[in-house]
């Protein structure tokens, strides 16, 4: 997709809100540490087919464009302070490519990223097996399990660990969700062989 900027008074998709909300971050970041990114030859987009990379950013060098590539089913899972992390590290690649044509994890990398606060190393993003995510509007607290640990069993006997609403929980691979004891045994029973 392209750049979010056209009000075509359609409704937003979850993609249009992870690029407003990146370039909105990003936006921030930089008038904060001063880094020299030309932000008309930066472009944005989402992908659902990373693997394992919740970030990346690509550079056409014949058109001196970067682009900032984020994965979508990392936005769904990180909380947001951990996902902006990424656009904080991606933009470090994009303005290293931007100034030098070029972009690894070396030293001006490395001190740059301090800088901004980002991650020294390209987010790798792997798929839990439970997701919890709080059910409350305008809370975006979710959290990750790799076990069925008490609060994925019997989710109505815990709280969300921000606001203290309720949460649910994903199966990630089946993408079936409860929020009750009982829930966890109807989505077990249903998936059977396949949990
Ligand atoms: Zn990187
Ligand atoms: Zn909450």
């Amino acid at each position: 997709m392209t750049d979010g900027d056209d009000d075509s008074g359609a409704e937003l998709t979850i993609d249009d809100e992870i690029v407003a909300r990146a370039r909105i971050h990003a936006r921030e970041v930089l008038r904060e540490h001063d880094l020299e990114i030309d932000r008309a030859s930066l472009e944005w987009s989402v992908t659902t087919r990373a693997r394992r990379r919740a970030g990346a950013c690509r550079w056409d060098a014949d058109r001196e464009v970067a682009t900032i590539v984020l994965t979508r089913q990392a936005y769904e899972r990180y909380e947001w302070s951990a996902f902006a992390g990424v656009v904080r590290h991606e933009l470090v690649h994009a303005w290293e490519f931007q100034r030098f044509g070029e972009s690894g994890h070396g030293p001006r990398f490395r001190e740059r990223a301090a800088r901004l606060e980002a991650p020294r190393h390209c987010p790798t993003f792997s798929e839990p097996r439970y997701v919890l995510r709080c059910l409350s509007s305008g809370c975006d607290w979710r959290a990750r399990r790799h076990r069925a640990s008490k609060p994925v069993k019997v989710p109505d006997q815990y709280r969300c660990g921000s606001c203290g609403g309720s949460y649910e929980v994903e199966h990630a691979e089946s993408g079936r969700t409860w929020t009750t004891a009982s829930g966890f045994g109807g989505a077990r029973a249903a998936l059977g062989e396949t949990w």
